[in-house]
């Protein structure tokens, strides 16, 4: 095996939802500069269409794509296009997602089932959806986007349904792994610690504690995520499946 070559991406067709911006858009970045076609997947058209904009001006071939990844028509047609337009897809990488903020007591149903249908029913609709192209085709990576919050309860906010959510990502994509690999498809996830993007930057108030309590003393950047997830794309990793990439400055250690 040739080891300046481990973690090329060329001729590789991927997708990437929640990728117009955050964490999808520097793994759209990333896995562009690695040599991938990259499909932007995301609700807000514009800011897919920016994002898709950005790599065709680095000469890589991308699309922008709308699509609610909690809606299975959505996710089908999406998944529709890309095969339309790249011909196949080698990488598909689930990633996005809502946090709310609500103490159980007072959280209403519907945000319950909003943050519960877009982190682990969006990411079973989008794996399903590329995971039939894979399997037909005998190969493919899926990567799902989980959480630390998968894996512990994070402080001071409340965030149950998020958790909950998180960590049945962790379990789909080994049930999916497990599922999937006499078809030569695999199914990782990646669980992030405290990444600085809109997501979390909106949330400042928390930030010096959640600083205080990584071990690192820091929150982590999108592109800190990009070469686990390159990692995990790559054939290199081929016998990689089934796990869950901690990536948290020592979140959980302690
Ligand atoms: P961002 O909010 O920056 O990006 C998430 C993207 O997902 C947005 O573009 C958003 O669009 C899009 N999105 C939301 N709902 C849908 C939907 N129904 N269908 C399609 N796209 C949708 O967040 P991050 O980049 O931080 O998060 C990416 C992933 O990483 C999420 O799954 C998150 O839970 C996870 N994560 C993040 C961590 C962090 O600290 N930032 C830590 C651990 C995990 P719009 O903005 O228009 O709603």
């Amino acid at each position: 095996m040739n080891t300046i070559n481990l973690f090329s991406l060329v001729g590789k067709k991927a997708f990437i939802t929640g990728g117009a911006q955050g964490i999808g858009k520097s793994a759209a970045l990333a896995f562009a500069d690695a040599g991938a076609d990259v499909a932007i997947v995301d609700v807000d058209m514009g800011k897919a269409e920016g994002t898709a904009a950005e790599l065709r001006a680095k000469g890589v071939r991308s699309m922008a794509v709308r699509c609610d990844v909690t809606d299975p028509a959505d996710v089908d047609s999406m998944v529709g296009r890309v095969v339309e337009e790249f011909g196949t897809i080698d990488i598909a990488f689930n990633n996005a997602g809502i946090c709310v903020n609500e103490s159980a007591e007072t959280m209403s149903f519907e945000s319950w089932k909003r943050v519960l249908d877009i982190n682990l029913t969006g990411i079973f609709l989008t794996a399903r959806a590329a995971g039939r192209v894979m399997i037909a085709k005998g190969s493919g990576s899926i990567i799902n986007t989980a959480s630390m919050s998968g894996h512990i309860v994070n402080q001071p906010q409340p965030q149950c349904a998020y958790n909950a959510s998180k960590a049945g990502v962790i379990l789909l994509t080994k049930s999916l792994a497990v599922e999937w690999a006499h078809f030569g498809v695999r199914v990782n996830s990646i669980s992030p610690g405290y990444i600085g993007t809109a997501m979390t930057l909106k949330a400042s108030q928390w930030i010096p504690s959640w600083e205080a309590a990584t071990p690192q003393r820091r929150m982590g950047k999108p592109e800190e995520l990009v070469s686990a997830l390159i990692y995990l794309a790559a054939d290199s990793s081929g016998f990689t499946t089934g796990t869950d990439l901690v990536i948290d400055g020592g979140f959980t250690c302690v």
